[in-house]
């Protein structure tokens, strides 16, 4: 359990959701003027309404760090093309954790990240271990490792009832993307 002021919050699970509650925390803390920054690992060059919002206000800096699917979907890019940007983004999101220029830092699918091995999970601990008292930080993605639950003060896990890709239904614009 980590007692210091900001807290380490998870959203994690298989249903639908964990990004976007990601994005509604960034909100409602910007509306309280606080700073935030987030770094989104694995996601590729799709086009995302948080992004346009985002980068049209100000209180929130959003970027991206990933090339997309790893290993599925029909994804060739050699895993280290996808370590090396995974690792870029973790790099610029410690240093806004650092810099003090923040109070919540989203960490958007780092769980993934860490699940395929593109982020060491001892540097992200650590990381946690060692942030800034005051700043709040979450983790999304699917997977969250268990070292990660213990250290977190809210864990939240999105079960899946149903999804439409069950029926074939794609990502859908302004609900997905
Ligand atoms: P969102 O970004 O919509 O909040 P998420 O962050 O919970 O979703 P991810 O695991 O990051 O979900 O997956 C991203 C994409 O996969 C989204 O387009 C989402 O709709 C889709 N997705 C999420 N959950 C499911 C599911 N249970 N079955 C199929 N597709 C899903
Ligand atoms: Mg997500």
């Amino acid at each position: 359990m980590n007692n210091k002021k900001g807290f380490i919050i998870v959203y994690t699970g298989n249903g639908k959701g964990k990004t976007s509650a990601a994005i509604g925390s960034a909100v409602r803390a910007a509306g309280h003027n606080f700073k935030v920054f987030i770094m989104q690992f694995i996601k590729g060059n799709w086009i995302y309404g948080e992004e346009k919002i985002f980068k049209s206000i100000s209180g929130i800096e959003i970027k991206r760090k990933g090339l997309g699917f790893v290993g599925i979907f029909g994804d060739e890019i050699p895993k280290e093309k996808h370590k090396k940007i995974a690792e870029e983004g973790f790099r610029e999101a410690k240093d806004a954790i650092f810099s003090g220029n923040y109070d919540l830092v989203v960490l958007d699918e780092i769980n993934v990240a860490i699940d395929l091995g593109l982020i060491n999970l001892e540097d992200v601990l650590k990381l946690i271990e060692e942030k800034p008292e005051n700043l709040h930080i979450i983790l999304t993605g699917r997977k969250a490792p268990v070292e990660i639950v213990k250290k977190a003060d809210i864990v939240s896990e999105i079960v899946d009832i149903k999804h439409p890709y069950e029926k074939g239904i794609e990502a859908v614009k302004g609900i997905d993307f």
